[in-house]
């Protein structure tokens, strides 16, 4: 017999795991279902800048694999990603001139969350300039193009 307390927590990961929506906008873009300004791809995670940037090469980092945030993802795809985000942040860094990063990742709609598929966000900080707000103002494609051109090349020197 499952002890009451596995078996609660078992039913809260399945509740969680029933939560993921296939159709939301990340997994459409892993799919190449929309496009997106990709900066860093792998087998475990894809890494693309924000459309909605706070700061010049604002980048959001996710899984491969489905989940929904950090109630549900398997703790070695969560080790599998936050490589991924350790590899890439003094890169996006020094790609725009920063002198630090800011990591977020938000959990649940009442903590901020709006895409429903797990990421972390990688947002360079200028000393001096105040980043936007999260989640603001549409960022003008040519000028994202432009950053995502600046990171790849950073990235493959
Ligand atoms: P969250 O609040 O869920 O942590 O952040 C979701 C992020 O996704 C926001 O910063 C928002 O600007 C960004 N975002 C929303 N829709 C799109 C999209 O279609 N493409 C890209 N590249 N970013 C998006």
């Amino acid at each position: 017999m499952i002890p009451k307390k596995v078996s609660s927590a078992l039913q809260e990961t399945e509740r969680s795991m029933a939560a993921y929506d296939p159709d939301n906008i990340f997994a459409k873009i892993l799919r190449g279902e929309i496009p997106c300004h990709k900066i860093y791809e792998d087998d475990d995670a894809l890494a693309f800048l924000d459309i909605m940037p706070r700061s010049e090469g604002h980048t959001l980092v996710i899984t491969k694999s489905p989940a929904t945030n950090l109630f549900d993802i398997a703790a070695d795809d969560l080790c599998r990603l936050m490589k991924v985000v350790q590899k890439l942040a003094p890169e996006l860094r020094d790609a725009v001139g920063a002198d630090g990063v800011l990591i977020q990742q938000f959990n649940g709609e009442v903590a901020g969350q709006t895409v429903f598929h797990i990421h972390v966000h990688i947002v360079p900080i200028k000393e001096g300039v105040a980043l936007k707000p999260h989640a603001g103002q549409t960022a003008d494609h040519t000028a994202l193009a432009a950053t995502a051109e600046k990171i790849r090349k950073k990235l493959s020197a």
